[in-house]
C-alpha cells in the first residue's frame, strides 16, 4: 500500500499493526531514447511494492510505500534534457531529514530502496542514512543493489557495470510500465560496450564524454519482461534481508 494514498485514521491504523516504511529513491534523468526520464524512479518504487507482501510474509509487519524521491545528484546525464540534477549536501541534507520524519511515525523500521546507480548518489543515501542513525526512532536500512554484497546475485550486464537503460534497466521498465517503453526504437538500438565504471574512475564527467551519445549503455535491444521479473525477484530479496537485518 502506498502511504499518501492513505487517510489518517488508516495510516494510524496501519502503524498501529506494525509496519515498514519502504522510500524509493531514483532520479529524474536521461536514460536512452526509449526510457522515460523516471526510469529509476519506476524501477525503485516498484522494487518496493513488489516487496510489500515478502515483508509481510516474512517480517510480520505491513510493507508501507513511501512518495519516491525524484530529484538527487545525477551529474552523467546531464548533458541531456530532462535531466534534473541537485547537489550532494542538497540531496544529504534533505533524505537525513525525511528519514528522521518517518522515523517519528512509529514504523518499525525504514528502509531505502534505491535504483539510481550513480556513485555520488549513492554515497549521499549512504551519508544521510549515517546521520539520521544518530538519532532515529527506529532502525534504518539502506537496500542499493551496486553494494558488493548484491552485484554478484544480479545480472551479467548489471555485473559488467555498463549497465546505464541497457538489458537490465529496460528489463525492469519493460515489466513494470511496458506503456512507456518505446518498443520501435529500443529493439533498433545497437549494443553499447563502453567500459562506463572504468570511464567515470578515468574522470570523464558525463555521458557524452563517454562516447554513450543517446545516453545508454549495455544492451537494450536484448531486455524482457521475463528477465525484468526474475531481477525485481533478486532486488525484493535485497529489500526484505536489509529490512530484517536493521530489526535484528
Ligand atoms: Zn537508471
Amino acid at each position: 500500500m502506498k502511504l499518501a494514498d492513505l487517510t489518517f485514521p488508516a495510516a494510524e491504523a496501519i502503524l498501529k499493526t506494525g509496519a515498514v516504511a519502504l522510500w524509493p529513491t531514483g532520479a529524474t534523468e536521461a536514460h536512452g531514447p526509449h526510457l522515460p526520464l523516471s526510469t529509476d524512479v519506476i524501477i525503485a518504487e516498484e522494487t518496493c511494492r513488489r516487496a510489500a507482501p515478502a515483508v509481510r510474509a516474512e517480517l510480520g509487519l505491513a510493507g508501507v510505500v513511501l512518495p519516491p524521491l525524484a530529484f538527487t545528484v545525477t551529474d552523467y546525464a546531464g548533458p541531456f534534457a530532462g535531466t534534473i540534477s541537485v547537489p550532494k549536501a542538497t540531496t544529504v541534507a534533505y533524505v537525513r531529514d525525511v528519514l528522521l520524519a518517518v522515523a517519528d511515525q512509529g514504523f518499525r523500521a525504514v528502509c531505502v530502496v534505491n535504483a539510481h546507480l550513480e556513485p555520488d548518489h549513492r554515497f549521499a543515501l549512504r551519508d544521510a542514512v549515517d546521520a539520521a542513525r544518530a538519532s532515529a526512532r527506529c532502525p534504518l536500512a539502506l537496500a542499493d543493489p551496486c553494494d558488493r554484497r548484491w552485484v554478484p546475485t544480479l545480472t551479467e550486464e548489471f555485473q559488467s557495470g555498463k549497465c546505464h537503460a541497457g538489458q537490465y534497466e529496460s528489463s525492469l521498465v519493460l515489466a513494470a510500465r511496458p506503456e512507456l517503453v518505446d518498443e520501435p526504437v529500443r529493439v533498433e538500438l545497437a549494443p553499447v560496450n563502453v567500459d562506463l565504471p572504468g570511464q567515470m574512475k578515468a574522470g570523464a564527467r558525463n555521458f557524452k564524454a563517454m562516447g554513450a551519445d543517446l545516453a545508454y549503455f549495455g544492451d537494450p535491444g536484448a531486455a524482457s519482461v521475463r528477465e525484468g521479473d526474475a531481477t525485481y525477484e533478486k532486488l525484493v530479496q535485497m529489500v526484505v534481508t536489509m529490512t530484517k537485518e536493521a530489526l535484528a
